[in-house]
Protein backbone atom coordinates (compact mmCIF):
# COMPACT_ATOMS: atom_id res chain seq x y z
CA UNK A 1 0.00 0.00 0.00
CA UNK A 2 1.40 3.19 -0.78
CA UNK A 3 1.08 6.32 1.36
CA UNK A 4 1.75 10.30 0.64
CA UNK A 5 4.10 11.46 2.61
CA UNK A 6 5.82 15.43 3.57
CA UNK A 7 9.29 15.54 3.29
CA UNK A 8 9.75 18.94 5.25
CA UNK A 9 13.26 20.76 6.10
CA UNK A 10 14.66 19.89 9.51
CA UNK A 11 16.85 23.25 9.34
CA UNK A 12 13.57 25.73 8.35
CA UNK A 13 11.24 23.51 9.07
CA UNK A 14 9.54 24.18 5.66
CA UNK A 15 7.63 21.33 3.85
CA UNK A 16 9.21 21.33 0.43
CA UNK A 17 8.25 18.02 -1.03
CA UNK A 18 5.44 15.83 -1.30
CA UNK A 19 6.22 12.23 -1.85
CA UNK A 20 5.02 8.60 -1.44
CA UNK A 21 6.57 5.32 -0.18
CA UNK A 22 5.53 1.78 -0.33
CA UNK A 23 4.58 1.14 3.70
CA UNK A 24 4.90 -2.10 3.34
CA UNK A 25 9.01 -2.46 2.20
CA UNK A 26 9.59 1.03 4.17
CA UNK A 27 8.51 1.11 8.10
CA UNK A 28 11.15 3.92 8.95
CA UNK A 29 10.82 7.32 8.91
CA UNK A 30 12.51 8.72 5.15
CA UNK A 31 15.83 11.08 5.97
CA UNK A 32 17.44 12.29 2.87
CA UNK A 33 19.48 15.31 1.69
CA UNK A 34 16.89 17.67 -0.27
CA UNK A 35 17.26 21.27 -2.18
CA UNK A 36 15.47 23.99 0.38
CA UNK A 37 14.55 26.75 -2.28
CA UNK A 38 13.56 28.71 0.79
CA UNK A 39 17.26 28.65 2.01
CA UNK A 40 18.53 28.32 -1.11
CA UNK A 41 20.68 24.91 0.07
CA UNK A 42 20.63 21.79 0.20
CA UNK A 43 20.15 20.09 3.94
CA UNK A 44 18.15 17.36 5.62
CA UNK A 45 14.80 16.72 4.53
CA UNK A 46 12.74 14.37 7.11
CA UNK A 47 9.40 12.39 6.43
CA UNK A 48 6.19 14.25 8.78
ZN1 LIG B 1 14.96 24.79 4.74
Amino acid sequence: MRVKINLKCTSCGRVNYISSKNKANNQEKIVTNKYCPNERKVTVHQEV
